[in-house]
């Protein structure tokens, strides 16, 4: 068992949403945003929380006794990033989350599968962010290979039975509608249920010249054609993301 100085390290916090209603479905939460992610998709914005270390950072034994003081009043408390998966001490953050009786959420790209299935026994509800079929993966993350980890990640939360929502960030010059098509069809081929589509805020991008789009947005008849392959499907305005 790590003791609480080794978690300290292992967990690198760089935000923290003390309240939210639209993090983790029906529930009141706290989100944890985990500092650092490997990946360096040209619509992130998350750019703060991108580096694996800021001076901006809460102390994990900070976070705990804040989640203390709100027992009474949240249900839930999400690990969002960044990408979650990158810490080391994840495991062992949310044996301590959870023993506080708050119901665990999580939000990951899926970068580190390995991770992610050792955490799934722990997980409530997940939101897992699929970005486009395998192929498709290294173009929009700048990273090679990282379409196979993601996938690997997505067949585990299936395989899991942890209750979860895909979703997937629509910039029409990054995904176009054949390639949307493409993911699409890989989703229903896994088996997934539940999906969100979300149109991506533009004017934040990580990558500037991602920042002016010169591609049509989706049509709708090809938006009613996808919510028929769902149980849930939504599609998920710029605002609500
Ligand atoms: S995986 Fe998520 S946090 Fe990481 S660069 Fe891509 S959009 Fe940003």
């Amino acid at each position: 068992m790590k003791t609480k100085l080794d978690i300290e390290k292992e967990i690198v916090v760089g935000g923290l949403t003390p309240l939210t209603t639209i993090d983790y479905p029906g529930e009141l939460a706290a989100v944890i945003f985990m500092q650092g992610c490997p990946w360096s998709c040209g619509y992130c914005q998350n750019t703060d929380l991108l580096p694996s270390k800021s001076i901006n950072t809460i102390a994990w034994s900070d976070v705990l006794i804040f989640l203390e003081k709100r027992k009474d009043l949240l249900d839930a408390v999400v690990f969002s990033g960044g990408e979650p998966t990158l810490q080391s001490g994840l495991e062992q953050a949310m044996q301590q989350i959870k023993s506080m009786g708050f119901k665990i959420g999580l939000h990951s790209a899926g970068i580190y599968p390995d991770r992610l299935q050792q955490v799934l026994p722990l997980i409530d509800w997940v939101g897992l962010d699929i970005k486009s079929a395998k192929k498709d993966y290294d173009k929009i993350t700048g990273v090679k290979g990282s379409g196979e980890k993601a996938w690997k990640s997505a067949r585990a939360v299936i395989d899991s039975g942890v209750s979860y929502e895909f979703r997937t960030t629509v910039h029409p010059d990054m995904l176009n509608q054949q390639q949307l098509s493409e993911l699409v069809k890989e989703l229903t081929e896994l088996g997934v249920e539940n999906y969100v589509i979300q149109q991506c805020v533009t004017g934040h991008c990580l990558d500037e010249s991602r920042r002016v789009v010169s591609s049509p947005k989706l049509e709708q008849s090809v938006i009613n054609q996808f919510s028929r392959q769902f149980s849930s499907f939504e599609m998920r305005n710029p605002d609500s993301v």
